[in-house]
């Protein structure tokens, strides 16, 4: 179509014509890219299927993939090409990104992950697909109104031109309900039609797919006592929004039925367009499960097996064994999905009759063994009256990996200890990876260039090279230029964010950046609260003058997550505070970021000096925040969690700000439950005060109720050990201010940060995924 910049400039202006809005260019320059990669998209899958090599399919219930449009300019080698020419047809391309709505198809890490595994499978050139479900809102948008976050709905499928195509002719049925004796009988089906999205490799021209599943009304026969209507809606809502609220009964079936919806879908479409006979699966397909959202994929593929292909128990489950893998994401307790044995069996009855008998026969299995009764409990999969999920995936499963070595080693040695012992081949680490495509080429072109001008540009295709940097430690020629990238990414983030911010940021102030979901164990409420001590220090000592520090924050609370949503407001409560006070203000500055998604990301990493990863240690699986703030150059402030351990390891302790009780120590703690949060406070006149402040209102600025925050603290024991650990963050914070006075010393540290990211790409993760796990094929697109 076009391979230079004049050429593209004659096609874009013709298919223009007069119109010359941003929008009409918008719509103009996405169809003109979704025509660019179709042909190779086509060729990708005709020579999958006629090779007949190994297909990955990883199903997950969150993609969290963040706008396409300038991603795939770069991965079609033509960003440079595109940008130019509609500069001079006097388009920016900056502006027109704007109008791309972004997915939200994802909640945060797990999501992100997905979506960049995606990335890293299509330019290593491996067979590796998606398989979700195409939610018409996807997550909530969140606003802060009075301080408070409020949710209104996403509409990300908006008049704008998307990436996918509808695929009718791979359209399936899904089973739910009915009677099973002596046939399955009164089913109400629900059709499930793919929408395809190509993702499209780097330089290479592989074009795999991902494919997400919509909820449509199904054209056979509704059992006679449903009503048609309510049976609409309901179909409807399969594929309406992410995580809907399941407080009530009839949003635990919902998203139940999502759960299964996706992964029959999935499935039936697997077996179906199998090249070889069906007891060669293994050998033809690898099923990765992120987390337990699809591990209903595990009795549905028997089912499928049993049922559908007519085979014997025998022969199903070592096919089922030996294709499904099983990714565990967290261990808080709460996040570990059970359902209910009854709500299984009425939704889904044969599949919830399969579990029961893969139950049965595991049991039968352990009988053999002296267990004692606590052993025994933690191996069932149906234990009083629920189904627990995780244990369904590792007993269903060929290997289960956690996602860093500290959170892969408390799986083997706690949480998972007795399946361990049951499974110990089963279990491996994969610590997670961030595509550096999208978080360093994209999101940071300036840094991008200046690496490329100092070592070359064949770390962009192997990021292991950036090591090369390490040179460049004490080199004040290369400093200087990264500080002003490191500049020019602050300006940027300040122009963008000031739209919608009162008072000015400083440039020159330290970037101090808090941005993930909101949860407790993320302790965004250590950090305000030390923000407002230093609030109070800077009022009462007047030889307190620090250097100035602006603290963004941003990220989402779940609907229901009261304790979570009161910290967002407090953080607000206290910015206004803060930001208003002329003296305290040209010392700190605080910033809080609506509707943090993946856009705003490919701002804010850029532009931190200060990444904040302050999790209670031992509960943060991962992180790939973390990861990405890194390869911008930002220094890690946080504690020996998921993968801050390994990032540290990798830049040495003097290149991180590292502090807090080790995750040992926290699990000791909560072992013995001899920690006394009173006691803290009581031996520190600063949290004293602190908390006196906080439960008299005086952080409050009348409206809301802190009851939540002041009943974590206190009432509850501080289970996520902020005020333990609150001190040693303060005095972090102070080495922080004193390093930064070291110009030389900092960019050094920042250099080594760089240099040391590539390992954290996804590209490594990726590939150990397949030579470990998968045994897929790198197959080139040529012809
Ligand atoms: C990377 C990313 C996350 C995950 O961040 P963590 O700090 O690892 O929790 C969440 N949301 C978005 C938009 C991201 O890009």
């Amino acid at each position: 179509m076009f391979y230079s910049k004049e050429e593209f400039k004659e096609e874009f202006t013709k298919r223009l014509g007069q119109d010359k809005v941003p929008q009409t260019a918008y719509a103009v320059l996405g169809a003109m890219m979704k025509e660019l990669l179709e042909e190779d998209w086509v060729k990708t899958n005709q020579l999958y299927t006629e090779s007949k090599v190994k297909q990955l399919y990883y199903i997950s219930i969150e993609f969290l993939i963040g706008r396409m449009l300038v991603q795939n300019l770069h991965s079609l080698g033509i960003f440079t090409i595109v940008q130019e020419g509609l500069q001079e047809l006097g388009f920016n391309l900056e502006e027109l990104e704007e109008m791309e709505p972004e997915p939200g198809l994802g909640n945060g890490g797990l999501g992100r992950l997905a979506a960049c595994f995606m990335d890293s499978l299509a330019a290593l050139q491996l067979p590796g697909h998606g398989c979700g479900i195409r939610y018409k809102g996807g997550l909530f948008t969140q606003q802060i109104e009075n301080g408070f976050q409020t949710e209104y709905p996403t509409d990300w499928l908006r008049e704008i031109e998307g990436w996918e195509k509808r695929r009718d002719d791979l359209a399936v049925e899904i089973p739910f309900y009915g009677r099973l004796h002596p046939r399955h009988t009164d089913i109400e089906w629900v059709k499930a039609v793919p929408y395809d999205m190509p993702i499209v490799g780097a330089s290479g021209r592989t074009v795999n797919t991902l494919r997400l599943w919509q909820a449509e009304v199904s054209e056979r026969p509704l059992p006679a006592y449903k009503d048609f209507n309510e049976y609409t809606l309901e179909t409807a809502a399969i594929s309406d929004r992410l995580y809907p609220d399941d407080s009530l009964v009839t949003g635990k079936i919902l998203r139940l039925k999502q759960q299964y919806f996706m992964c029959s879908a999935s499935l039936q479409t697997i077996i179906k367009t199998l090249p070889g006979p069906v007891h060669e699966l293994p050998h033809q397909v690898a099923i990765q499960i992120n987390d337990t959202h699809p591990a209903i994929a595990i009795p549905e593929l028997m089912r499928i097996l049993l049922d559908e292909e007519g085979l014997e128990w025998e022969e199903a489950w070592n096919i089922t064994t030996h294709t499904i893998s099983y990714t565990n994401h967290t261990i808080l307790g709460e996040a570990m999905e059970k359902w209910d044995s009854h709500l299984l069996a009425s939704l889904v009855p044969r599949v919830y009759e399969i579990i029961h008998e893969i139950d049965r026969r595991f049991k039968e299995q352990l009988q053999e063994q002296v267990l004692k009764e606590q052993e025994f409990k933690k191996l069932s999969i149906i234990d009083d009256g629920l189904v627990k999920m995780a244990v369904l995936a590792v007993v269903g499963s060929y290997k289960v990996n956690g996602v860093a070595e500290l959170h892969t080693d408390i799986l083997k040695n706690r949480e998972m200890k007795e399946l361990y012992r049951q499974f110990p081949g089963k279990f491996h680490n994969k610590t997670n990876g961030i595509t550096h495509r999208r978080w360093l080429i994209k999101a940071n072109p300036e840094l991008t260039q200046l690496i490329t001008q100092s070592i070359g540009d064949d770390w962009l295709k192997k990021p292991i090279l950036l090591n090369d940097l390490n040179k460049f430690i004490i080199d004040a020629s290369f400093q200087e230029a990264l500080k002003e990238v490191k500049r020019a990414k602050k300006n940027q983030l300040i122009a963008h964010v000031e739209k919608s911010w009162d008072s000015p940021i400083d440039p020159l102030s330290i970037f101090d950046i808090h941005i993930k979901r909101f949860h407790g164990y993320k302790r965004q409420l250590m950090n305000i609260l030390h923000i407002q001590s230093l609030y109070d220090r800077i009022k009462e000592d007047s030889t307190y003058r620090p250097y100035p520090r602006t603290f963004f924050f941003g990220g989402k609370a779940a609907p229901g997550y009261e304790f979570a949503k009161q910290v967002i407001k407090l953080i607000n409560v206290i910015a206004a505070k803060v930001n208003q006070d002329p003296l305290v203000r040209s010392h700190i500055h605080i910033v809080f970021i609506e509707n943090y998604n993946v856009s705003h990301g490919e701002r804010m990493f850029p532009a931190a000096d200060i990444s904040e990863q302050i999790s209670t240690a031992s509960k943060e699986a991962s992180g790939t925040g973390n990861m990405k703030f890194m390869m911008n150059g930002a220094i890690t402030l946080g504690t020996l969690d998921g993968a801050n351990v390994e990032i540290v390891e990798r830049v040495g302790k003097e290149n991180a700000f590292i502090f807090g009780l080790h995750s040992q120590q926290i699990m000791l703690l909560e072992k013995h439950k001899n920690y006394r949060a009173q006691e803290v406070i009581e031996q520190s006149p600063e949290l004293k005060s602190l908390m006196a402040r906080l439960l008299s209102g005086e952080l409050s600025d009348g409206t809301e109720n802190i009851s939540f925050i002041r009943n974590q603290l206190v009432d509850l024991n501080d289970p996520y050990f902020v005020l333990k650990d609150f001190h040693s963050y303060a005095a972090m914070h102070e080495k922080v201010l004193a390093s930064y006075e070291d110009q030389g010393n900092w960019q050094g540290m920042s250099v080594r940060n760089i240099a040391e990211s590539g390992i954290f790409s996804s590209d490594r993760t990726i590939q150990q995924y397949s030579d470990d796990v998968w045994d897929l094929k790198k197959i080139l697109n040529v012809y």
